[in-house]
């Protein structure tokens, strides 16, 4: 048995008691992200928005996280630039993303957690791949092409 690899996970924790829809985390956000850095505020352009529920009266602030699976209907090719939250990922890197830090009202709390890698960590980013080849060409034709590949070899 290997070494077991050990990754960091990190989060974002919303309490949406402490959320009052001021959007600094939409700015903060979208002004790091600015290419030159802070040479523009456009919340647009965030990787963060926050959504009101009016009903409810609550707002909700939500991440542009990883890839949902879904089917193009359309019959053109689209070129899209989707904006996911990096974490602010930084060179130096950040104590923390910067919608935590201006999140004034501690709606927004940073975490790290360490834990077990093992092989999953690359085989999530295969799964999500073959996942969507499933989903667009069905399981028999992926097995086939797989299949057809591995003789090649
Ligand atoms: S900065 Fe904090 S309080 Fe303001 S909208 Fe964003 S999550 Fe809510
Ligand atoms: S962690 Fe960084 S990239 Fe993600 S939403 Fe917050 S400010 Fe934007």
């Amino acid at each position: 048995m290997g070494e077991k690899k050990m990754k960091i996970v990190k989060t974002i924790k919303v309490d949406l008691d402490k959320c009052n829809g001021c959007r600094a985390c939409e700015v903060a956000c979208s002004a790091f992200h600015a290419s030159p850095k802070y040479s523009s505020n456009n919340p647009a352009r965030a990787r963060i928005r926050v959504i009101h529920d009016p009903l409810r009266d609550v707002y909700v602030p939500i991440r542009a996280g990883y890839y949902t699976p879904a089917e193009c209907t359309g019959r053109h090719t689209y070129t899209i630039l989707p904006l996911k939250c990096d974490m602010c990922e930084s060179d130096p890197p950040l104590a923390e993303p910067m919608c935590v830090q201006w999140c004034l009202a501690d709606a927004l709390t940073y975490e790290e957690r360490e834990e077990e890698a093992e092989e999953e960590v690359k085989l999530e980013d295969m799964e999500i791949g073959l996942e969507s080849m499933v989903d667009k060409y069905g399981l028999q034709k992926v097995v086939d092409a797989i299949a057809r590949i591995s003789t090649q070899e």
